[in-house]
């Protein structure tokens, strides 16, 4: 719980720097980049956070959204246009995992899978 806690402060905090740094609001990939965390582990993580009261995400138009304090001290931009999957999927060193289709940054270029899967695998496998 502990450790929930301090990662989505951390999550918070990237919001928040997007905020005062005027940027737009991070997609799920930039936010899994910054914070070495799995793309659907951000996604969690930001329901968790809203739940929590510690982040209001908005939507704009249709797919678009920003991130702003609850009591309104800061928000983001609304994210840029087509941001997201289709972008981060073409980032260098990026592929989609075979399994679970998610994008993720192999270290090696044999890296198929994403950790989440290999450790399934090897359990699978033993
Ligand atoms: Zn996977």
């Amino acid at each position: 719980m502990q450790r929930n806690q301090a990662a989505l402060d951390r999550l918070v905090a990237e919001l928040r720097r997007a905020a005062e740094d005027g940027q737009p609001c991070p997609s799920n990939q930039d936010l899994a980049d910054a914070l070495d965390l799995h793309e659907g582990t951000i996604a969690d993580m930001l329901r968790a956070a809203r739940i929590a009261g510690l982040v209001a995400m908005l939507p704009v138009g249709q797919n678009r959204r920003l991130a702003a304090a609850c009591d309104g001290s800061w928000q983001t931009l609304p994210t840029r246009i087509g941001a997201g999957r289709a972008q981060a999927a073409d980032k260098v060193g990026q592929r989609k995992c075979l399994r679970c289709k998610r994008a993720f940054k192999p270290e090696s270029r044999y890296r198929f899978c994403c950790d989440l899967c290999a450790a399934v695998n090897a359990r699978e496998a033993a």
